[in-house]
C-alpha cells in the first residue's frame, strides 16, 4: 500500500495471499487497510488535491510524459508480473504495459485543453463565464482483467485534471499496479496525491466513499457491485462512474462476409480468456451463414494453444482465479442441461491452474443463465435467426447496454443497428472499440460515464458559471 507518502508492506499488516492461476502457487501477500489507514489514505489525499491542483496543466503533463516513458523503459519488468497474477500470455501483458504508456501520453496532452468558455452577456458591462476546475480527491476501484490498463485510465484522467486519488486495485493483481503507482511518484507527481490500499474491499469501499474529503468515485466492475457503489455515492452526494458488465451481442447478417467476422470476433472473444467487458458474447447469425460461421469458430477454438501465458507458444491463458472456473463450468453445465449443443471445449482443462478450454455452444435456449449472466470467459454462444426483427430483439432483450457489434454488407442494416441498438458502443465491420480517445461507457445496467475522450476528463471537472457586472 501506498498511503501518505509511505509503503506499507504485508509483513507490516494482516495480510492477503496472491496466487498464480497458471500453477495454484501462493507468489506474495497483499496487506489488508486498516480503518486507520484508510482515513490516512483520504486525509493525505484532501492535503495532496491542494498541492497538485496548484501545479499548472503545462507542468502536470511534464510529469506524466516522463511517467509514461517510466513504464515504457520498466515494461519488460512488469509484463511478467502482470502473467504471473493475471494468467494473460506474456505478450498481451506487455502489450497492456505499453497500451497503458500511450494513454498517460494522451491524457498528459489533453489535460492542457481543459477549456472553459465565454458566454456573451445580455446587459452591458457583464462579463460570463465558465471554467473547468479539479472536482477533488477521487476514490477509484479497479478489476483483476487489465490490472494496469483499467488502473491507468483512471490515475490519469484523475491527475491530468489535477485531482488526487486513492486506489483501490484487485486484492488478486496487485503487483503491476504497484509498479504503475511507482513510475508516476518516480516521474515527480508529488507523494500524497496518489494512494494505493488494499484488503477488504466492502469494508473499504464503504469507508472511502463516505469520507467527507473524498468529491468522486469511480468503478469499474460487475453490475451488482457498482449498484452498491453507487448507492453508497449517492447516500453521500458524491459524483461517480460507473463502468460495469456488459453482454455484448454480433448481428452477423446473411450478405456479411462470414470469414472476416468470425475473424475479428473470435480474436476478441478468446482475448484475456474472455475477460472483457466488451468480449463478444451472444453471437446472433441469419440462418444461410449459420453452418459456415459455426464450423469456422469452432476451428478457432480449437487451434488456441492453452497453456502457462509465461510460456512463449501460448496463445491462451489461465482465468484469472478459482471463482472464475467455478462460474464457467456452472454456466456451461446449465445450458447443456437445458438443450445446447456443445461443439467444442467445454470443461476445465488439467489438475492444476485455472485453466478452461476455449468453448463453442449451440442453439442456447433463452432460458438458459447464460443467455441473461454475463458470461465472463472464453464462451461462444452461437444461436441462429431468420427475420432482421428477431435479431433485433434479441440484441435489445436484455438489461446491459455496453458494446454491440454487427457484420453486414448493407447500408441500411448498419444504419438500423447504429440508430436502434441500445448500446453505449457499437461497431460494424470489425472491433473499434475501447480506443483512448473515444468515448468508452455503457448505457442501462452496464453504468454511466466514460473513460475515453474528452468526456473521461468532463468525470473529474467541475464546471463553475462565473458573472461579473464592473
Ligand atoms: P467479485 O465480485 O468477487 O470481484 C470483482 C472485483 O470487484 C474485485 O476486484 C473486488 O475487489 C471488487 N469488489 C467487490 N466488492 C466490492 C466492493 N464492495 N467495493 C469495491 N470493490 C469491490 O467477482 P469476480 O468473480 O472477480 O468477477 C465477477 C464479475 O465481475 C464478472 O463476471 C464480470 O461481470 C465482472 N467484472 C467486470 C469487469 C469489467 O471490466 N467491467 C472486470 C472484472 C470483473
Amino acid at each position: 500500500m501506498h498511503i501518505a507518502g509511505q509503503w506499507i508492506g504485508a509483513d507490516q499488516r494482516d495480510s492477503l495471499a496472491v496466487h498464480n492461476p497458471a500453477t495454484g502457487e501462493e507468489i506474495g501477500r497483499l496487506p489488508c487497510a486498516t480503518p486507520e489507514d484508510v482515513e490516512a489514505a483520504a486525509r493525505a489525499a484532501a492535503r495532496g488535491f491542494a498541492a497538485w491542483k496548484a501545479v499548472s496543466p503545462f507542468d502536470r503533463a511534464k510529469v506524466l510524459h516522463r511517467a509514461a516513458a517510466l513504464l515504457r523503459e520498466r515494461a519488460d519488468t512488469i509484463a511478467p508480473i502482470l502473467t504471473r497474477e493475471q494468467g494473460k500470455p506474456l505478450a498481451q501483458s506487455r502489450l497492456e504495459v505499453i497500451t497503458s504508456a500511450e494513454i498517460i501520453e494522451w491524457f498528459a496532452e489533453e489535460g492542457r485543453r481543459t477549456y472553459g468558455r465565454v458566454i456573451p452577456a445580455r446587459a452591458p458591462q457583464v462579463r460570463q463565464m465558465v471554467v473547468k476546475d479539479p472536482v477533488g480527491p477521487v476514490a477509484a476501484f479497479t478489476p483483476w482483467n487489465f490490472p494496469i490498463g483499467q488502473a491507468v485510465r483512471k490515475l490519469s484522467a484523475a491527475l491530468c485534471t489535477g485531482c488526487s486519488i486513492v486506489l483501490k486495485g484487485a486484492e488478486t493483481t496487485p503487483g503491476s499496479v504497484i509498479e504503475l503507482v511507482r513510475a508516476y511518484l518516480d516521474a515527480g507527481v508529488p507523494a500524497e496525491v496518489i494512494g494505493l490500499i488494499s484488503g477488504d474491499p466492502v469494508a473499504i469501499s464503504a469507508r472511502l466513499i463516505a469520507h467527507p474529503e473524498i468529491r468522486k468515485v469511480s468503478f469499474t466492475g460487475s453490475t451488482a457491485v457498482g449498484r452498491h457503489l453507487a448507492e453508497l455515492a449517492g447516500r453521500h452526494m458524491k459524483r461517480s462512474t460507473m463502468e460495469l458488465g456488459g453482454h455484448a451481442p454480433v448481428l452477423i447478417f446473411d450478405d456479411a462476409d462470414a470469414a472476416d467476422a468470425v475473424d475479428r470476433m473470435a480474436a476478441a472473444k478468446f482475448r484475456n480468456a474472455g475477460q472483457i467487458c466488451i468480449a463478444p458474447t451472444r453471437f446472433l447469425v441469419q440462418e444461410p451463414l449459420f453452418d459456415t460461421v459455426a464450423a469456422e469458430m469452432v476451428a478457432r477454438a480449437e487451434a488456441l494453444r492453452l497453456g502457462d501465458g509465461m510460456n512463449p507458444g501460448t496463445d491462451m491463458g489461465p482465468l484469472a482465479h478459482e471463482r472464475r472456473v467455478v462460474e464457467i463450468e456452472a454456466l456451461v453445465g446449465d445450458a447443456l442441461d437445458k438443450g445446447a449443443r456443445l461443439l467444442a471445449g467445454g470443461k476445465r482443462r488439467g489438475n492444476s491452474g485455472c485453466f478452461f478450454e476455449p468453448t463453442v455452444l449451440a442453439d442456447v435456449p433463452p432460458e438458459a443463465r447464460m443467455m441473461q449472466d454475463e458470461p465472463f470467459g472464453p464462451v461462444v454462444i452461437l444461436n441462429c435467426f431468420a427475420e432482421d426483427d428477431t435479431a433485433f430483439a434479441e440484441a435489445n432483450r436484455l438489461p446491459y447496454g455496453l458494446a454491440a457489434y454487427g457484420f453486414t454488407a448493407s447500408a441500411a442494416r448498419a444504419d438500423r443497428m447504429m440508430s436502434e441498438i441500445e448500446s453505449g458502443m457499437v461497431s460494424i465491420n470489425h472491433q473499434g472499440l475501447a480506443l483512448i480517445e473515444t468515448p468508452f461507457g455503457g448505457i442501462k445496467d452496464s453504468g454511466y460515464g466514460h473513460e475515453g475522450g474528452f468526456e473521461a476528463l468532463d468525470a473529474y471537472l467541475n464546471t463553475r458559471f462565473l458573472t461579473h457586472r464592473s
